[in-house]
Order: C-alpha cells, then sequence, then structure tokens
C-alpha cells in the first residue's frame, strides 16, 4: 500500500519507512581506503540512490532485484520530481503492446530515428503498468509513445493517467523491495576522500543536521535536470536568465546539486550545447498544474490560454511595440523526415522565434499577447478567470501574467508597456488589416483587428525545460572520470576511466540523445536507471 492509501497520512506523498530507516545507527569506522580519513556513518547500504525519479526509482528496483540493500534519498518533502509531473509518454520500439495496436516498428529504426532502445516496456507492464493507446510524436515514423492508460490499480485509481502512474508503480515495487525513499534528505557532496579512489558515500542535509551515508558498493546519481538553476544554465547560454521560468516549479526543484557534486569529485559534462528544450506558455508561468500535489491528483498540462490562430493577436515588448511575425510561434523546427509528427525541436537556436525573443535587449524581456473582445471569444480564452486569475486553479493563470481592460491605455499599464507607443502600435496594425497585408512583418492573413473592448494581454513565459546534456557516463552506468580526457587518446566511452563505485542515470546524464530534444525519453531513462541498477549491484564492495 503507498503512504496516500493510508489514512493516518499527514504528508502528502511518500515518506515509506522513514521512520524505521532514520533510527540512528551511527556506525563509526575509519574510512579505511580513503587518506585515512574518519567518518561517522549515520545509516548505511550497498547501493545508495539519490533521486526518486523515473531514473533513480528503476535503479532502486533493479539493484534491489540485484540483491543490494538499497536507499533512494530525495531532497523534496515528496518523492517523485520531474517524473510525477510528466505526460508519461515514453518511447519504445518494436514492443507487444505496438503490435497488439497494429503497428510495425524496430529497435533499429528507434535507433536511426533516436539513436536508443530498450525492453522498458514490458518490464514496466510486468510491475504493473497498463498501457493505453500509442500517440505519434515528434521525430518518429511511426507511433512509438508509450502512454500509461487509467487503471484502478494505481493508488485505488486515477480520473486520468500520466507519469503519475508509471511512478507510482515503481514507488510500490521500490516498497515490495523493501527500499526506503528518505524524504527531505539533500545530498549536498559525494564522498570521495582518495581522489584516485572509489566514491564511498555521500553527505546529506536533513532538516539543520548534516548526516553520512555510507555506500558499500555504489552511489547512483538520479538527480534530474538543473533547468531550475538559472546560474548554471545562464553559464552555458547567459540568454537564460532569471526572466524565464523552469518547467517543474513549483512542485519539484532542479537544482543540479548531483552535477556539481559530481563534477567535485571528478566528472566530465556532455553535449552542454543544448541547455533545455524552451517550450512557451501564455498567461502562465508554470508547465503544470498540480493541486492539491497529491498521489490522488494527476498533473494536468495545458496550463496559460492556447493561441491556435496568432492572426487574432499582435505581440508587444516594453517598448509597445510588434518586433516579429506572430505567426512564428507555430513554425517548430519540425522533424523534416517525419512531417507526420506534428511537431518537433532540435535545436532550440534553428527556431526562429525563440531565438529572436532570448535575443532581446531589454531585460527582464517582456512580452505580451494582445487582442480584442473578438479575438478572446475566437481563440476561447478563458475570460472570467482571466479577470481573475489565480494560479491553484487550473489553468493557473498568474495575476502578473494577465491584463484586462476596457481602454488600450489602461492595458498597457497593467501590461507594463508604454501606453502611448502601444495604441499607436495598434492603430498602424489596424490599418494593416483594413489593407490586407502586414507591411512591418508580413505576417499573412487574414489579420483582425484589435477594436473591440475590453482587451486583453496575456504574457509570455518561456520555459527551461527537458535537457539532453550533463554528467558523461559510459554503457554502463559509469560516471567518467575528467581528468581521463587530459590524455587525448580518442576512445570509446567504455575504455575511458570511470570514478569507481559512482553510477549515474537519467536527466543528469548527457549524451544519450545527441543535441536534440526528444519526447519520451524518460522510457529510456528508465532503462539507463535499470542497467546503472543492476551493475551497481554486482559491484564489489569497497569496504
Ligand atoms: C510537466 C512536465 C511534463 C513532462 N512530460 C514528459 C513526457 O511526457 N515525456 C518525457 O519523456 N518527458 C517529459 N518530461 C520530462 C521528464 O519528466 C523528465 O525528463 C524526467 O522525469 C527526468 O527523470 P529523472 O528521474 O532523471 O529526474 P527527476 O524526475 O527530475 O527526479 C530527480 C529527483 O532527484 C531529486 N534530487 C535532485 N537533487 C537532489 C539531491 N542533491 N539530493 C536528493 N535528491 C535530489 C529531485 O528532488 C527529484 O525528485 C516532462 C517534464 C515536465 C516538468
Amino acid at each position: 500500500m503507498l503512504p496516500d492509501e493510508k489514512e493516518q497520512r499527514t504528508t502528502p506523498l511518500l515518506d515509506a519507512e522513514e521512520k524505521k530507516v532514520t533510527r540512528p545507527q551511527f556506525i563509526k569506522e575509519a574510512a579505511g581506503v580513503a587518506g585515512g580519513m574518519a567518518i561517522e556513518w549515520n545509516k548505511e547500504a550497498d547501493v545508495v540512490v539519490v533521486g526518486s525519479g523515473f531514473a533513480g526509482m528503476a535503479a532502486a528496483v533493479e539493484a534491489a532485484d540485484g540483491g543490494a540493500s538499497v536507499i533512494v534519498l530525495e531532497m523534496g518533502d515528496h518523492a517523485g520530481g520531474h517524473s510525477i509531473l510528466s505526460g508519461g509518454n515514453c518511447q519504445f520500439a518494436g514492443t507487444h503492446v505496438q503490435r497488439a495496436q497494429g503497428i510495425e516498428d524496430k529497435s533499429d529504426w528507434l535507433y536511426e530515428d533516436q539513436m536508443l532502445a530498450g525492453e522498458t516496456c514490458l518490464w514496466l507492464e510486468k510491475l504493473g503498468v497498463k498501457w493505453g493507446r500509442m500517440q505519434l510524436q515528434a521525430g518518429c515514423r511511426v507511433p512509438r509513445s508509450h502512454r500509461p492508460g487509467p487503471s484502478p490499480d494505481y493508488a485505488g485509481g486515477l480520473p486520468d493517467s500520466g507519469g503519475i502512474s508509471i511512478w507510482m508503480v515503481l514507488a510500490r515495487a521500490a516498497e515490495d523491495r523493501k527500499v526506503p525513499i528518505l524524504l527531505k534528505h539533500k545530498m549536498t557532496r559525494l564522498l570521495r576522500p582518495d581522489p584516485k579512489g572509489p566514491v564511498i558515500g555521500v553527505e546529506v542535509e536533513s532538516e539543520g543536521k548534516t548526516l553520512n551515508i555510507k555506500a558499500n558498493k555504489t552511489v547512483i546519481l538520479g538527480t534530474g535536470g538543473f533547468m531550475a538553476n538559472t546560474q548554471m544554465c545562464m553559464a552555458w547560454d547567459p540568454r537564460l536568465g532569471p526572466d524565464l521560468g523552469a518547467s517543474g516549479l513549483p512542485y519539484a526543484d532542479t537544482p543540479g546539486i548531483g552535477h556539481n557534486a559530481a563534477v567535485d569529485v571528478g566528472a566530465g559534462l556532455t553535449d552542454m550545447s543544448f541547455v533545455c528544450y524552451l517550450p512557451i506558455k501564455w498567461g502562465s508561468k508554470v508547465n503544470q498544474w498540480w493541486e492539491p500535489p497529491t498521489l490522488k491528483v494527476v498533473p494536468k498540462a495545458g496550463t496559460g490560454v492556447s493561441i491556435e490562430d496568432f492572426r487574432r493577436v499582435i505581440l508587444v515588448k516594453t517598448d509597445g511595440k510588434r518586433y516579429i511575425n506572430e505567426s512564428l510561434v507555430l513554425e517548430k523546427t519540425a522533424a523534416p523526415a517525419y512531417p507526420q509528427a506534428k511537431w518537433g525541436n532540435k535545436d532550440y537556436t534553428a527556431n526562429i522565434f525563440t531565438e529572436t525573443f532570448l535575443n532581446l535587449k531589454e531585460r527582464p524581456r517582456n512580452v505580451w499577447a494582445v487582442t480584442d473582445a473578438e479575438g478572446a471569444r475566437a481563440l476561447k480564452w478563458p475570460v472570467d478567470q482571466m479577470a481573475k486569475p489565480d494560479p491553484k486553479v487550473f489553468p493557473a493563470l498568474y495575476p502578473d501574467f494577465v491584463a484586462v481592460a476596457q481602454t488600450l491605455q489602461e492595458l498597457a499599464t497593467k501590461m507594463g508597456v508604454d501606453p502611448a507607443n502601444f495604441e499607436a502600435t495598434v492603430a498602424h496594425y489596424n490599418g494593416f488589416v483594413t489593407a490586407g497585408k502586414d507591411e512591418d512583418f508580413a505576417k499573412p492573413g487574414p489579420l483582425s483587428a484589435l477594436s473591440r473592448p475590453p482587451f486583453y494581454g496575456a504574457k509570455l513565459a518561456m520555459l527551461r525545460h527537458s535537457q539532453a546534456c550533463g554528467l558523461r557516463a559510459n554503457t554502463k552506468g559509469q560516471v567518467l572520470e575528467r581528468s581521463d580526457q587530459y590524455a587525448g587518446k580518442g576512445v570509446s566511452i567504455d575504455q575511458e576511466k570511470v570514478i569507481p563505485h559512482l553510477y549515474a542515470a537519467g536527466e543528469c546524464v548527457g549524451g544519450y540523445f545527441g543535441n536534440y530534444h526528444m519526447h519520451g525519453k524518460i522510457g529510456h531513462y528508465m532503462t539507463w536507471g535499470r542497467v546503472a541498477g543492476k551493475n551497481a549491484a554486482a559491484e564489489k564492495s569497497w569496504v
């Protein structure tokens, strides 16, 4: 039984078995191997997994099945990370689920399309996932996005499904294998006292205390991305500043501690030029809504107001002026080989709209989509909610991200744009509508005038979303030693030196997909979590 199903629970998500495991079990011993440094251990396990998302949980289940004792550390006050918020789309190829739905697919095709494969589909089904209808997604020649269907088996039945369903199945599998998830246990440091020796444990901050947790065999990092760490994102692309949002917030933080801790003990990074995929929201600064955030509620995508027809809006920035052909928002970098997949985003620097926004000189960047009463009706904007925005109510509109006014001047003031220029911009644009031609930016028509009050504004939020960059790991999931790059040998990753007893899987690892935003990569993250978990359990103890 998952904790949320227990009536006496006070915390919203897993803190399974916490009491049992946090009972002081001081293990005093010198770390022996490690530079003679004495460490007072507060807990121990064969395999210490850091992070309770898909990668961490899959690693934990496989490591437990490999006979290891396992602890999962989670810095949050609930478990699941971005994984629990995700849509739950997993790309697997040539599976029994596809065959049952009449879809021919092959691992080779998946490899060709996106460079990886897995039998994790069946593994998840055996653990309890019920697959729903296949979906066609970016960069795929056939429908291969496996999404869980609703099932009464997930924590007493959910009205819908998504990543949360897969995560619950993994959480239950971990619980069955007596793997505890210790909430509010933030790993702050990897312990590698001998710079040439193994990683022997982690330092953890928990409710004001510092603990040392010993990993007899291995530490596995499943700490997710670093998109919420603005400084770290800006280190790789200075345009990804604090005026952008980050997916996962406010429910799951991604501070990049795992990356930095690994770099501190000698790990290298890869694919950092593709910092993150950058989706856009209007009127909301969150990518998902999950209220209240418990296992009984499925997180929803589709926050903010939608704009399917950019002939109904103009985009203005702080100076009150247009700056682009608004329709370019819809011009994603489609995966060219497979036009049947409706969108793709191979490289954000190839997306004109994204690039133009990132390159705006003003800080903070302040871009609003504006329409009138007629446009709001045509676009099906939730005008009542826009008048009383409440982030706690779906679609999570934020008061500083929507504006409604009877006059253009008042709207401009609410949006923080220059009122005189804004009025002039609207008059100028309405002239193009009458003339039938956008002389400034050549937006294809027919265009609609902005003339009927009330007027509406929805602010653009660009979000640092999923990442394909991060730690370098080999095909066993072992984290690679950066110093080996000094030799400049040009060998394959499996011939490079590893940091002994340190593994990583999931979004904290780079190099799985190259410079490519692949939707549905969580299937691979679980596969890599399993690979890491299996190999970690088979390691010889360093003790
Ligand atoms: C709204 C939304 C929808 C998405 N939909 C999809 C989708 O349909 N398909 C898809 O492929 N991808 C999707 N993604 C992306 C996907 O969710 C992530 O790529 C994936 O879940 C990452 O899994 P992970 O296990 O590597 O990391 P996470 O799930 O982020 O888990 C990492 C965990 O580690 C914990 N942690 C981090 N640092 C520490 C530390 N120092 N100490 C202890 N714990 C720590 C975090 O709190 C977190 O719980 C979506 C993302 C979002 C936000």
